[in-house]
């Protein structure tokens, strides 16, 4: 069934206040569009574990650092509805910008310490945009449980951190990364590969891969990493912005895995930044 598509925060408000009152828990997925099956899956843990599900589609100019990143993200708002039908989601919540941002808006929420590092240092004020508006999503759909994906670990920990700081009502579940065939992780940048870009990419996740391989066998992470690094450059990446070894709970830098850690992953490819992280060692509950 096509859910209803709402564009203003009354409309909202009027269909999740009975389903509050009814103590319903209310799972919502933040996503920007362009959806994919990574997103679909973070859709599907929701309808398992909520009584209602919202999706949220909102492409957030406040997370972008780069103008042409953000003219360029691709906007497919039907097809995305189209792809939401066989979950029989409750709402798709697809704000106006001025629902989220109206004149005089003046409020940043902005976590410290985990931001400082990869995605935050390599773009700046990128989570300050993603802790305000995820913090607005999540007041707005009134929601009990939201649904993060590992993809974007750092993200996922930032906005878990956010939640309890704030001491928001709401519970952040981790949702494993869904990679392509050939081990891309899916992500909506990906429609913006060429085809040929698009046949190399999935070097990153292999040298991911065989440096998490390399480490479980007591290598050297520096050595593994420069390989790594002389590899994906051959393979046509342009630029590696990290390759970092990193512990799980906190993203301190690590050089040998001897407690739970994640490798974490940005390289431009054809003009394309693509992120990913893996972990190198048995996973503990998040
Ligand atoms: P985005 O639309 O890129 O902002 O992503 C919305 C949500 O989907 C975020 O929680 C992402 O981490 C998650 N997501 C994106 N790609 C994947 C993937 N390949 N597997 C699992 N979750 C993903």
């Amino acid at each position: 069934m096509n859910a209803p598509i709402l564009r203003r925060l009354d409309e909202l408000r009027a269909m999740t206040r009975p389903w509050t009152l009814a103590g319903a828990r209310i799972g919502v997925v933040p996503t920007m569009g362009a959806l994919h099956d990574g997103h679909l899956s973070l859709v599907a843990e929701a309808k398992a574990l909520c009584d209602r599900v919202i999706v949220t589609i909102f492409v957030n100019p406040r997370q972008f650092n780069n103008p042409d990143d953000l003219a360029n993200y691709p906007r497919t708002e039907e097809e995305d509805a189209r792809k939401l039908r066989r979950f029989d989601v409750d709402a798709l919540w697809v704000p106006e910008p001025d629902q989220m941002y109206p004149p005089h808006f003046a409020t940043t929420v902005s976590v410290a310490g985990l931001t400082d590092v990869m995605e935050g240092a390599a773009r700046p004020g990128h989570f300050d945009g993603v802790a305000t508006v995820v913090t607005k999503l999540l007041s707005q759909t009134a929601a009990t449980d939201a649904f993060f994906g590992e993809k974007d670990f750092q993200q996922f920990l930032v906005v878990r951190r956010m939640a309890a700081d704030l001491d928001l009502p709401v519970t952040i579940h981790p949702c494993p990364t869904i990679r392509d065939i050939d081990g891309l992780a899916l992500s909506s940048r990906n429609l913006l590969l060429s085809d040929r870009a698009r046949t190399r990419a999935p070097v990153l996740h292999d040298e991911m891969d065989r440096v998490a391989d390399g480490l479980r066998r007591g290598g050297d992470f520096e050595a593994l990493a420069a390989q790594a690094r002389a590899r994906l450059e051959k393979a046509g990446f342009s630029h590696v912005d990290y390759l970092d070894l990193r512990a799980q709970e906190n993203l301190a830098c690590m050089t040998s895995p001897d407690r739970p850690a994640r490798l974490f992953a940005a390289a431009r490819l054809a003009g394309v930044r693509l992120i990913d992280n893996i972990a190198v060692n048995d996973q503990i509950a998040l």
